[in-house]
């Protein structure tokens, strides 16, 4: 089985568009060399993601979804919120300590940490802990200075123009 011979971690971050659509784009160019990639989401039990549908179809991706259909609020989060956050880390550290995947994707943990879904001390004994053949992927909008600080690589987005201030909606096949 391929392997990396030193997993690093990667924070996608920024108010601009394409965290989540560079996490799957590496996983896309991860599994074109036989590596194997679980992608974890947090928040996001809806059901209509165009890029969740397409890695049904492509081996070597896994994709894991938790959260409700609905959005988080995050004044005053619900206790099903906070414990499908939960079942998500747990779920992503067993299979990151596992070691049976070569890169582990982290969508939106960013922004449960932000929303305090989970606590950050976890995410930082993960990274602690995680083999070192593992690359792990942490996106959202709002990571946290210690976040980026425990990172090897750090993009952030920044967001010039969107559509949406134009009051164009999300788009099917571009947003989701
Ligand atoms: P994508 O999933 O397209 O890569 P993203 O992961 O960077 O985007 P998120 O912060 O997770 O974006 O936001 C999720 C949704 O909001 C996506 O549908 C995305 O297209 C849209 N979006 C991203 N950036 C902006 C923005 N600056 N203003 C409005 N909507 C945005
Ligand atoms: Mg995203």
């Amino acid at each position: 089985m391929p392997r990396l011979d030193k997993g690093l971690v990667e924070v996608y971050t920024g108010n601009g568009k394409g965290k989540t659509t560079a996490a799957f784009g590496l996983a896309l160019r991860a599994a074109g060399h036989g590596l194997k990639v679980l992608i974890v989401q947090f928040m996001k039990g809806w059901e209509g993601y165009g890029e969740v549908e397409a890695c049904k179809k492509i081996e070597n991706i896994e994709v894991v979804r938790f959260g409700t259909p609905e959005f988080v609020n995050p004044a005053s989060p619900k206790p099903i919120d906070i414990e499908e956050a939960r079942r998500a880390l747990e779920y992503a550290r067993e299979a990151v300590l596992s070691g049976k995947y070569d890169i582990v994707v982290l969508d939106e943990v960013n922004v449960a940490l932000h929303f305090k879904l989970i606590e950050l001390g976890d995410i930082l004994d993960l990274i602690e802990k995680k083999p070192s053949h593992v690359e792990l992927v942490l996106t959202g909008r709002y990571a946290p200075p210690e976040l980026v600080k425990a990172a090897d690589l750090v993009t952030v987005m920044e967001e010039v123009k969107h559509p949406f201030r134009q009051g164009v909606v999300s788009r099917r096949g571009i947003d989701y």
